[in-house]
Parts: structure tokens; sequence; C-alpha cells
């Protein structure tokens, strides 16, 4: 899409918005449910687009993906009137009679950047959001996953009028011409060096972000843990979409005196998931291209104790795991983002988390431990996005809590109730009759302020 063009479907937007359809409960409810019937419609090509950009199974495909949505469109919908309600708060006694309320009201005009590790789901969980909050939406998916966005551009075409709902296909020079636009939000999950891209452009406009970005997530094993448990569910979380998660577990933090033997659960679970030779497994994905592919290669040093074998021609890696690596090596400089994990030994948690710290804050952290001393250091004493307590991933797939990144690995957050908190404006008013006018705040104010400190503090 050309710059001009752009810029006349902002308009024409704006105008929409300004209409005040977008402010209907109703307006807002029917577009959910066209939406879901729109996916559900749509369900078996989102799946197949998804097997070809990323090499998804369909049960990762709906667990991850699909089945997300719906459940942030049932969370929302059954929820919205009673969200979109302003709420009453109580007044100070200094300014009675008056009575306090906070309305949500839409932000106007917001723009939604997604990447493509998951691609359905991470543009349309924030779109839910924003058309519950009831804007008009121009939505931006990652030109690296050409299938899915190829579905997603018809869907959305088939369900909304461009004035209310947009889709625009593209990559930098199109997102680059969007940012130079003026938006009332910009909701943008990727990378940590594109994220200060976006909130640059931003700040030219004095426009709100919710940057939802990546970083590396430490995985902490404890000395007591259950270890076949634990290894089991951390090979889920690193394997899970070929470990190209913004949450996966990138690297372990494993005492010394337990990793021979967890190395040898997480090779027995590998294997028990995806058979001999993962790469014919129907359950493991392929990396998204040669880029990130040869990227992530050049990661594969030091000692391979699993994986390491690839094949370029399917964008295959092995589930990859590599032992004796320190805190210098190149695989610990960014974030992995890909089937490879690096395992550190620690003697001490306070090592552990000297560790973890000299890096940005991560967007996840995961503890596994049979001690509630352990767990409740961690979440106590490590800044991190959200995280798990012997388990991965799984926070991320809960509606009810609030999924976003602290400092570099992000701002803001969303799903369920809190998206329609981030799409929306609290906007607070404080109405008091007309009867009553009492004289406290007039001057002359004389000896006022002694009656002042009475009643205000
Ligand atoms: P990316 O930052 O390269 O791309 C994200 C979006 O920005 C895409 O739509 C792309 O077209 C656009 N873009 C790319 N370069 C741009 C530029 N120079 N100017 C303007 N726009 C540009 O990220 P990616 O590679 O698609 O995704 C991987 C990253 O996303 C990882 O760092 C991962 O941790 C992060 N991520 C975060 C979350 C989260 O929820 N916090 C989820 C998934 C991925």
């Amino acid at each position: 899409m050309q710059h001009a063009e752009i810029k006349q479907l902002l308009s024409r937007q704006r105008v929409f918005f300004q209409s005040g359809k977008t402010r209907s409960i109703d307006f807002r409810l029917a577009q959910l449910k066209k939406l879901r019937q729109a996916i559900e419609s749509l369900e078996g090509e989102i799946t197949a687009a998804l097997r070809r950009d990323l090499g998804k199974s369909d049960f990762e495909a709906y667990t991850s993906e699909v089945g997300i949505v719906y459940e942030e469109l049932s969370l929302v919908a059954a929820n919205l009137p009673t969200w979109s309600r302003p709420q009453h708060v109580s007044t100070p006694l200094a300014y009675q009679p008056s009575f306090s309320t906070v309305h949500p009201q839409p932000r106007g005009v917001v723009l939604i950047i997604a990447p493509w590790n998951y691609p359905f789901q991470l543009l349309f969980a924030p779109l839910i959001g924003a058309i519950a909050a009831g804007n008009c939406i121009v939505l931006k998916p990652s030109e690296l996953a050409p299938a899915t966005t190829a579905v997603m551009s018809k869907l959305i075409e088939r369900t909304f009028s461009p004035e209310y709902c947009a889709l625009i296909e593209g990559g930098v020079s199109e997102t680059t011409a969007l940012l130079e636009e003026q938006f009332d939000h910009i909701f943008f999950t990727g990378s940590i060096p594109v994220g200060k891209i976006v909130m640059r452009a931003a700040a030219e406009h004095l426009t709100s972000v919710t940057l939802e970005l990546g970083g590396k997530s430490p995985c902490i094993v404890d000395a007591d843990t259950n270890l076949k448990v634990t290894a089991r569910r951390i090979v889920w979380g690193k394997f899970f979409n070929c470990g190209q998660t913004c949450v996966a577990p990138d690297y372990l933090l494993v005492p010394r005196q337990i990793k021979r033997e967890l190395l040898a659960l997480i090779k027995q679970s590998v294997q028990e998931f995806y058979g001999a030779n993962p790469q014919e497994s129907p359950d493991y994905g392929h990396i998204i291209n040669e880029r990130h592919f040869d990227r992530l290669l050049a990661l594969i040093s030091g000692e391979v104790v699993l994986g390491g074998t690839h094949d370029r021609s399917k964008l295959y890696i092995a589930p990859t795991v590599i032992d004796q690596v320190k805190m210098e090596d190149k695989v610990m400089e960014d974030e992995i983002f890909g089937p490879i994990l690096p395992v550190l030994e620690y003697d001490t948690l306070d090592d552990a988390f000297a560790m973890v710290r000299q890096r940005p804050n991560p967007l996840a952290c995961y503890v596994f431990s049979n001690r509630r001393e352990t767990e409740e250091r961690v979440i106590n004493e490590l800044s991190f996005g959200g995280g798990c307590v012997n388990n991965a991933l799984i926070h991320v797939g809960n509606p009810h809590l609030p999924f976003g990144g602290i400092g570099a690995s992000g701002m803001g957050n969303y799903h369920g109730q809190y998206s329609f908190l981030t799409f929306s404006h609290q906007k607070s008013i404080t109405k008091t009759p007309f009867m009553l006018d009492l004289p406290l705040k007039y001057p002359p104010y004389k000896n006022k302020v002694k009656l002042a400190r009475k009643i205000i503090g």
C-alpha cells in the first residue's frame, strides 16, 4: 500500500470513529461475534497456513493460536457489558457533595503490529481488546509468515469495512509509512531493536505505546525438585514451536550436582516426545526462514550433548542442548529464539541470580523447585515480566493474567480485561449537584487553612 493510500485510509477511519458508531456496546459485541464466525469459517485455512509458515502441528496451531483467540473472544464478550460500565469511586470529604466515576473510553484509531512466530494469535488477541474497547483498527502482520498473513488479510477484508478495521500487508517500508502517521495508540509485539524504532516514532506524535518485546528468559532448576517432571516440562516449553516463542526458556541454570541426571532426563524426554529422529516427527516445527536458520546455526558451539543436526533445505534444526556454557559465550548474548538450549551451572541461588541480572530484565522466568523459599526468592528478588513455578509458558495462556514485560522486555500488558484496559482511556469525572454550594474553597481564605487541615490529609 502506498503512503497516500495509508493517509486516506486513516482519514476514513477517523471519520468513522468520530461518527460514534464504535461507542455502542452492541456494535462492539456484534463485531466480536462476526470475528468469531469468520475465524470458525476459515479455521482449516488458518491451521494449514500455520503448518506452511512454521511447520506447526494441528495441536500447537489450536492450543497456542486459534484456541487462545476463541478463549479471549468468549471471556471478553461475556464481560464487556460489565467492564465498559462507568465505575463509581468514592470522593473525599472536601469535595462533598459530589460523585466520582471512571469511564472507560475508546482511544480512537489504533495500530497493532505483530511478529511472525505466533502470527495469528499475536495479531488477533490484541485485536479483540481493541474492538472491545471501541476503537478503529489498523493491523500490520509480519511479512515473514506470508501464508498466515494471506488468510488473515482475507478474513479481515470479508468481515469488516476498512474504515473500521483494515489489515495492511508489508514489511519495513509499509510499517515505516504507518509509523509516520498519527495514531491514538500503538500496540507492538516484536524485537527490542524494532520496539525502539516504534517508540521513537510514537514520541513524535506523543502517542502511547504498548511494547511486547522479548529477552533471554532464564529457567532456574533448584537442587530439590522433581527432576523427571522438570525435564519433561522444560523440553515441552523449549521445543514448542521449535523454540520460536518469546517466553521460551532461553537458558537453563542448574546446580552442579544434579546436572548430569537432569541432562539425561532431558534427552529421554526429547526422544519420548519427538522420536529418535525429530525431523520425521509431525509434532516438531521448523525454523521460519533461512536467515534465522543461519543465525541459529552460528550459535551452536561448545559441548553439544543433544541434537546439533540440521537440514537447511527443510529449515530443520534438531532439539539441541549445549553444555559447559559460560555467560560470555555468543549463545548468551541475545535471545536465542530457536531450538537451542544452553546449560549453565551454579553453586548457590545467589550465584544464579547474579547471572540472570547480568542480562536486561527478561520477559519470563521459570523456577522448578519443591522448596517454597526458592520459589518466593525467584518471584520477589528477580525482575521479569511473568513466569511459572514448576512449569513453562502456560501463564501466557491464562486470560485472567496480564501478559507483558518490564524494562527491556516491554511495557504495558494485555489479555482478557487487561486488553480492554490497554485499549481504553480511563476518563475521570467528578459531578457536583448545584444545591449546597459550600464556601470552604472560595476566597477570601482568611483562616480557612485550619479547617482545610482538619478535613484534608
Ligand atoms: P521484528 O521486531 O523483526 O518484527 C515485528 C514487526 O515489526 C513486523 O510486523 C515487522 O514487519 C515490523 N518491522 C520489522 N523491522 C522493522 C523496522 N525496521 N521498522 C518498522 N517495522 C519493522 O520481530 P520478529 O522477528 O517478527 O519477532 C521476533 C521477536 O518478537 C523476538 O524478539 C520475540 O521475543 C518478540 N516477541 C515478543 C512477544 C511478546 O508477546 N512479548 C511475542 C512474540 C515475539
